[in-house]
């Protein structure tokens, strides 16, 4: 067994399906950096519509996205996204505009390469950051940016269930809208990739869906 094996952990799902809580925690249980993929295709949305740019657009995306800098700032556990130096505020990544916009712009494939180099980047963020290993949650991280990632996961949940979430959180969001055009995109879809193990999380507490996942990764430690 190697004593600092680096682990990379991928979770997929749809929207609401309990991705940013379980990656989140499982960050902490084992000290990995925990990168919501997700909050990055948001915070890139609320940039270009601040620019005035929209999805129907691609050539002035493309105009728009090679102007950009991106970096990071590592947050305790979690890897934020900054562009220009700034991080793009939760109320801005969360508004109403932003969720409506995102699943288009996410559809580009301009978009998904420019956010592919920056999301492998991670991994070395956490490297040196003396961090165990990498939890990235999105919709193609075990099939498109970590396909030999140590563990994947792919989480989903009742639609009901997962509206029901997004209500709780003060939300209203069009996650069935979202996750029918995440899944039927040609570039990078939904989906759950194969070899992944997935779990329904309808029924489950988050910490009953924490535990499923830990209990893996210490496997995969255990082999390391
Ligand atoms: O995870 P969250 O629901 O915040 O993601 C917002 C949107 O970002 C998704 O509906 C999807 O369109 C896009 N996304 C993506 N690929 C990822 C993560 C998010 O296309 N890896």
């Amino acid at each position: 067994m190697s004593l600092n094996p680096f682990l990379i952990v991928a979770i997929d799902g749809g929207a609401a399906s309990g991705k940013s809580s379980t990656a989140r925690a499982l960050a902490e249980r084992f000290h990995f950096l925990h990168a919501d993929t997700g909050s990055y295709y948001r915070a890139l949305t609320a940039e270009l519509l601040h620019r005035g740019v929209a999805a129907t657009d691609p050539a002035a995306v493309r105009a728009e996205l090679a102007e950009l800098h991106f970096g990071t700032e590592v947050f305790l556990s979690s890897a934020r996204l900054k562009i220009h130096g700034d991080k793009i505020s939760n109320a801005d990544i969360r508004s109403a505009a932003v969720n409506a916009a995102v699943s288009h712009f996410a559809a580009l494939p301009e978009v998904r390469v420019t956010l592919l180099a920056y999301q492998r980047g991670l991994a070395d963020v956490a490297r040196k950051h003396d961090f165990r290993g990498l939890v990235m949650e999105g919709r193609d991280i075990g099939s498109v940016i970590f396909p030999h990632a140590d563990c994947r996961f792919f989480l989903h949940a009742d639609p009901v269930e997962r509206v029901r979430r997004r209500a709780r959180e003060g939300q209203a969001d069009a996650v069935a809208e979202r996750d029918r055009l995440d899944s039927s995109r040609e570039n990078a879809p939904l989906t759950c990739p194969v070899g992944a193990v997935a779990i329904d999380s309808t029924h489950l507490s988050l910490p009953e869906v924490v535990e499923k996942l830990a209990r893996q990764i210490f496997a995969r430690l255990l082999k390391a």
